[in-house]
């Protein structure tokens, strides 16, 4: 559960983006863990309390994890075995393309 939303966007974009969630009449709820999602909406704990929010559809969005089983499969099945981008952690494709470039040229 996170304290703030949009924490990863960058500085000069993130205020827009907020005030246009505002706008639209998005309701912001911090510090929320969903518990169960039903045909009547999603039940939670909102700062320890309960809460239930009604719905007609649920958008799931709670951001990924990232894995390299098989990077570990490949080990020593070629010369050189390099995880790069999200093989490695979840990032940004400047981060991806920056691991890349660096696993190309230490290879
Ligand atoms: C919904 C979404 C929105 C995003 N928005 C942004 C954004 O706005 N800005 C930003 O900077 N980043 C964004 N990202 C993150 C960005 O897309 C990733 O960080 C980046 O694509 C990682 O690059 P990658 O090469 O590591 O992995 P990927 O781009 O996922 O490439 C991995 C490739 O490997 C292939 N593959 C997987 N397993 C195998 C296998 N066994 N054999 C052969 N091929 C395989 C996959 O099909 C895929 O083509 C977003 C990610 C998501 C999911």
């Amino acid at each position: 559960m996170l304290n703030d939303i949009c924490a990863d966007v960058g500085k000069a974009v993130r205020p827009f983006v907020i005030k246009e969630l505002k706008k639209t009449g998005v309701k912001i709820e911090v510090q929320t863990k969903v518990e169960e999602i039903s045909a009547q909406g999603v039940k939670a704990t909102n700062n320890g309390k309960p809460v239930t929010y009604a719905a007609d559809s649920v958008v799931i969005a709670v951001g990924m994890k990232g894995q390299s089983p098989l990077a570990k499969q490949l080990e020593g099945k070629a010369p050189v075995v390099v995880a790069v981008g999200d093989g490695v952690e979840m990032k940004k494709i400047v981060g991806a393309v920056a691991d890349g470039a660096k696993a190309g040229r230490d290879i």
